[in-house]
């Protein structure tokens, strides 16, 4: 029945005179997201919402499916879409669409909204309301009229054609992706790390993403998961350049020269320093981890500060103050729980130490990583130049 969607939206209207730009971002991500989609859509904007109308057959679960993984869309209504607006054929037609929607309605109340977009319309708003009320409680005695808190609000609006909805659907809410500026992410296998991204992405940055591995000691396969890890998360934020950077010399060298219970916390020192060297390159604004203070010995508010003070951009932890039941229920939600738990050994798990320091101090960390070096420099040098760079689409 349904040959089209009305796309609600939130914070957008927060946006004031640049709320244009937040508009037509939202119509370029749905167009995407549509792209995917199969059949003929036609994605437009008119008077504070966005509409998607199927010019071909569609699956429309498909569409729906699409449709809620695009940032900023409050509500999805499918919508019935009439050119005619004689008045008593619109009354068959009201009661056509309530009686397919919903096809049990014992006892199941209903307010009817009309608006009157087109004010030579011969009828307002409020005699509208009362004929459809009247229409349907002629042809469905069962049904009862709330005007306070109904189970079913029938929406007809009179605009250039008439739209009739009432299924409301959530959207993810968030901002689109493209309106907030550019994020590096360091991207690992794990739970907390995608859904950082996701977490970012949803406020409408656009993110990139590294991975730092360490062959012979992790294979292909764990890099192989950080890929499809990607991928799952681009359905959400769009396609993500992920650069992936061999760490085994780096990693090695902290290994042999650093004490080994600071072990994590310098490499960590130095994805930092590789992350935001390519951060800067393609002009992010900052980075993203997937840290949460006090989940593991790494991630103490004094192991952060130990990291922060490399960085000159800045560092967002979206899952800052998030347990970790927390974050599983949003990576169960966007679909990376399952692929995130599979179990391929990461280069964090590989040179760890048995009691890592949960209390370093920057100038101490300092001052054991000056035993690497100048070699470190060329480490460094050569993993940036030897990246691999893979495009993660779904
Ligand atoms: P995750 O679930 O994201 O792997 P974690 O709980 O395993 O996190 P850590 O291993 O301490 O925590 O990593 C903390 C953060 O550092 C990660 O969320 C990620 O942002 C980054 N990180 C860790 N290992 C890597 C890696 N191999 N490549 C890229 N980023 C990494
Ligand atoms: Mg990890």
């Amino acid at each position: 029945m349904f040959q089209a969607f009305l796309l609600k939206y939130g914070e957008i209207f927060l946006k004031g005179k640049n709320r244009y730009i937040f508009e037509d971002a939202l119509v370029e991500q749905v167009r995407i997201a549509m792209d995917k989609v199969d059949g003929e859509f036609d994605v437009h904007k008119n008077l504070g919402r966005v509409y998607v109308e199927a010019k071909s057959d569609f699956d429309y679960d498909e569409a729906v499916d699409a449709l809620k993984r695009i940032f900023g869309v409050m509500t999805i209504c499918p919508v019935l879409i009439l050119e005619k607006d004689d008045f008593e054929y619109l009354k068959e037609e009201v009661v056509k669409y309530f009686g397919e929607t919903y096809p049990n309605r014992d006892g199941l109340t209903f307010k009817v909204f009309c608006k009157r977009a087109r004010k030579n319309y011969p009828l307002n708003s409020m005699e509208m309301n009362m004929a459809f009320g009247e229409v349907l409680l002629n042809a469905y005695p069962e049904l009862k009229v709330d005007v306070h808190k109904p189970e079913v609000e029938l929406h007809v609006e009179i605009r250039e054609r008439i739209y009739i909805y009432s299924i409301l659907i959530p959207g993810p809410g968030g901002m689109p992706v493209g309106t907030a500026g550019k994020a590096m992410v360091l991207l690992s296998g794990g739970l907390d790390s995608p859904v950082a991204a996701y977490m970012m992405a949803k406020r409408g940055v656009k993110v990139e993403a590294v991975y730092f591995h360490a062959p012979p000691y992790t294979s292909e396969r764990a890099k192989q998961k950080v890929v499809d890890l990607a991928r799952i998360v681009s359905r959400y934020c769009g396609p993500i350049k992920l650069h992936v950077i061999n760490f085994t010399d780096i990693q090695m060298s902290i290994y042999e020269k650093c004490p080994h219970d600071e072990l994590t916390v310098i490499m960590r020192r130095y994805m930092m320093r590789i992350a935001q060297a390519i951060a800067e390159e393609d002009e992010c604004l900052g980075l993203v981890t997937g840290e949460s203070v006090g989940q593991v010995a790494s991630q103490t508010m004094y192991s952060m500060a130990c990291t922060d003070d490399v960085c000159h951009m800045p560092v967002y932890r979206p899952l800052v103050a998030f347990d970790k039941v927390e974050i599983i229920d949003i990576a169960e939600q966007i679909d990376t729980y399952e692929t995130s738990i599979l179990p391929f050994e990461d280069c964090c798990t590989i040179f760890v130490a048995k009691h890592p320091v949960t209390k370093p101090k920057v100038s101490v960390i300092a001052h054991h990583e000056e035993r690497l070096g100048e070699d470190i420099d060329a480490m460094v040098k050569k993993a940036l130049d030897e990246r691999e760079i893979v495009e993660c689409v779904y």
